[in-house]
């Protein structure tokens, strides 16, 4: 996961692979409650793991659920039948509506049956968004709830300590017109009070959303549950209703989430070698609405072939065409249609999505103002938005490109990361990346697995200097900054000696050295590095390993070998290089190179500070000494030697903070993006 400031998308070129989708959100959060309110125990499997559904399993293990993690993202469930054991409690919920509503329906109910009290809130944007009509329906039953902050909004109580009764022989009436969760929430909860009589619903306004409703009606049959339906007005619950846990259940993978890489697919040019985008978990099949977000990428020229359980996507028309589409059974991967517009002819249109305005953040006008950065005309309505796009397809303005603003809404950062296929070639800043854990933690990453870009687009920042000028730790600040990947270029060579020295080869055969250095069985994991499996960090920064790795150094044919194996670490979204000639030989045209330089005394002072607080003993005079062999033989040997690029900028960070030098680096960054000046 990015948890960046900022995220730089390079321009993306092609994409081409197969992903799997994390489960869906909707269907996890209902599974988990279903399953903490059932009679017996249930194991979930593909559960999503994300924002959302660690504040609903945090706040069922706060009302007394007994959750086991199996591991393999598998997760076993003690229900706890119709009743809890735990009468009060103050829940925190984040932004998660699928935890709010259905939570607050299911504890009012129980905390007025079982003299319970509950206080229900999170985070402030959580406190904006109306939960009036599912109060004002709990209330008609007999249920006391108390609005702690603005009337119609959470922060709630639920239920006053005394029991009270409910009155469930007339219908419950609901608005069913701003969200369809407050149905879902009533006809989650209900099950758990309908037993001498049945209960109805009965919804007041044209319901929206019915997919969602789908979903619910489906899974409440797979615990136990059936509800008689009469159209879209009239849910019965029967009496004597009890859920029972369906022992295993799969969560699908999220076809609002399978939507980002449909457009992907019908956006991108296929890589090289590969067939268009397959995406594994969701198909045809899925009780999920937002599957046919299927039908309307098809509309616009998404070449899409669809299995029970799987999708596979091609570039079918292009450009894509402008549509004009009621959304209203696919809000949320509706605003997936609002970026592929930007890749299509004409003005498309997206109607009836006023519920848009009452999610994560008011989204036509979060779209609206994002699609403008590229240079797009907008017109946004009360509950449609209209996108014409820049460039020959649309109206004629240049396309343009600027830093989105993420308005801590998942959906908005996983749209625009696919405006950086545009085709003026022009990169993307995502702000506030990590909003996306909210249903999909490893987006990114999973993007970044089946799109390429072209190697000289992908950024390189090179950190030249001599030995124990502090490279490594620049390099590693930075490269976290960015959310770019690193090359410690010294470890290659440092691994080479270590391999050498373990087979026996002297430092001084090259041929057998070069050979070594061809085929080095070295390999990274997040910190630690690994030679042959085994973890060689600790030894690989040792003093001694450092010297032989410069003898290594000299010899051209081990250069030589090891460039390659150096390229290879340049994927996206970026990286930071630390080492000798990272500016002048492996990455000549690096958009910045920093040459890091201290005086050779302030080293010899870091590297004895460093060792003695790692418990080794050392001697100041030796280590002088030995920097200033190393410095002459990296600085004349004669194949690439240590010295900056042309174009490098020279930073000596002898009186500068760890921090003042990242900050510096950062600022250079900075000011060479496309993003400088907004
Ligand atoms: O940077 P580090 O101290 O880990 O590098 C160990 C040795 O590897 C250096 O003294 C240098 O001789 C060599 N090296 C190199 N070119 C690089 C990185 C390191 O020659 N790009």
């Amino acid at each position: 996961m990015y948890s960046t400031a900022f995220l730089d998308l390079p321009p993306l070129a092609s994409a081409g692979g197969t992903v799997r989708l994390p489960g869906s959100k909707s269907i996890s959060n209902r599974v988990l409650l279903l399953a903490a309110l059932s009679d017996g125990v249930t194991d979930i499997a593909d559960l999503l793991d994300s924002d959302d559904t660690r504040v609903m399993l945090a706040a069922l293990e706060q009302l007394g659920c007994r959750i086991e993690r199996l591991g393999d993202s598998r997760l076993r469930i003690q229900g706890l039948g119709a009743s809890l054991p735990v009468h009060q409690g103050k829940l925190f919920l984040g932004n998660a509506g699928t935890a709010m509503r259905p939570l607050t329906a299911a504890l009012a109910l129980l905390a007025t049956r079982e003299a319970g009290c509950f206080e229900l809130g999170g985070i402030e944007r959580m406190h904006e968004r109306p939960i009036g009509d599912l109060v004002d329906a709990l209330r008609q039953l007999g249920c006391a709830i108390d609005y702690l902050g603005n009337d119609g909004y959470p922060p709630l109580r639920l239920g006053n300590g005394s029991t009270g009764s409910l009155q469930l022989d007339r219908p419950i009436r609901v608005r069913g017109d701003v969200s369809s969760q407050f149905l879902t929430a009533l006809l989650l909860a209900l099950p758990l009070v309908a037993q001498e009589h049945p209960v109805t619903i009965e919804v007041v306004g044209e319901l929206i959303s019915k997919p969602y409703i789908e979903i619910t009606l489906n899974l409440l049959q797979r615990f136990g549950v059936t509800v008689a339906r009469n159209g879209w007005e009239r849910f019965t619950i029967a009496a004597g209703s009890r859920y029972r846990s369906p022992g295993l259940i799969h969560v699908e993978g999220d076809a609002s989430s399978a939507s980002y890489f449909i457009a992907l697919g019908a956006i991108a040019p296929a890589s090289p070698g590969l067939d268009g985008i397959t995406i594994e978990g969701v198909g045809i099949e899925s009780i999920q609405g937002d599957i046919r977000f299927v039908e309307a990428a098809r509309q616009m020229g998404a070449d899409i072939r669809g299995e029970a359980n799987r999708l596979h996507i091609r570039r079918g028309r292009w450009p894509l065409q402008a549509i004009d589409l009621d959304c209203n059974h696919i809000p949320d991967a509706a605003m997936t249609l609002a970026v592929m517009a930007l890749y299509a002819q004409g003005t498309t249109t997206l109607r009836n999505i006023a519920s848009w305005r009452v999610k994560e953040t008011d989204r036509i006008a979060a779209m609206a103002a994002e699609c403008r950065k590229f240079g797009a005309t907008v017109e946004e309505g009360a509950d449609h938005i209209r996108i014409t796009p820049p460039g020959p397809l649309g109206n004629g303005a240049p396309w343009s490109t600027g830093s989105i603003h993420t308005y801590d809404d998942h959906r908005v950062a996983m749209c625009f990361s696919l405006a950086a296929f545009n085709p003026a070639g022009l990169p993307v800043r995502i702000e506030d990346p990590r909003c996306v854990a909210k249903t999909f933690p490893d987006y990114f990453e999973t993007l970044f697995g089946v799109c390429h870009a072209a190697e000289d687009a992908i950024p390189v920042i090179c950190i030249d200097g001599p030995t124990a000028s502090g490279k490594g730790t620049l390099a590693s600040a930075v490269a976290q900054q960015l959310g770019y990947h690193l090359l410690d270029s010294g470890a290659l060579y440092r691994a080479t000696a270590l391999a050498a020295r373990d087979a026996g080869v002297s430092l001084d055969d090259e041929p057998a050295l070069t050979r070594i250095a061809a085929a080095l069985p070295v390999s990274f994991q997040e910190e630690r590095v690994f030679l042959r499996g085994k973890d060689v960090t600790d030894e690989l920064r040792q003093e001694t390993t450092g010297g032989m790795a410069s003898q290594v150094s000299r010899h051209p044919g081990v250069r030589t070998a090891l460039h390659g194996l150096q390229l290879s670490f340049r994927r996206l979204p970026g990286l930071v290089a630390d080492g000798r000639d990272m500016g002048t030989v492996i990455f000549p045209g690096a958009p910045l190179k920093v040459f890091l330089t201290a005086s050779v005394e302030q080293r010899a002072q870091r590297r004895y500070k460093q060792l003695i607080s790692k418990g080794f003993t050392a001697k100041i005079d030796d280590l002088l000494q030995d920097l200033r062999e190393r410095d002459a033989r990296d600085t004349t040997r004669a194949h690439a030697p240590l010295k900056p690029a042309e174009d490098a900028v020279q930073l000596d960070n002898s009186h500068l903070s760890i921090e003042q030098s990242v900050q510096q680096v950062l600022d250079w960054w900075q000011g060479r993006t496309v993003f400088a000046a907004r």
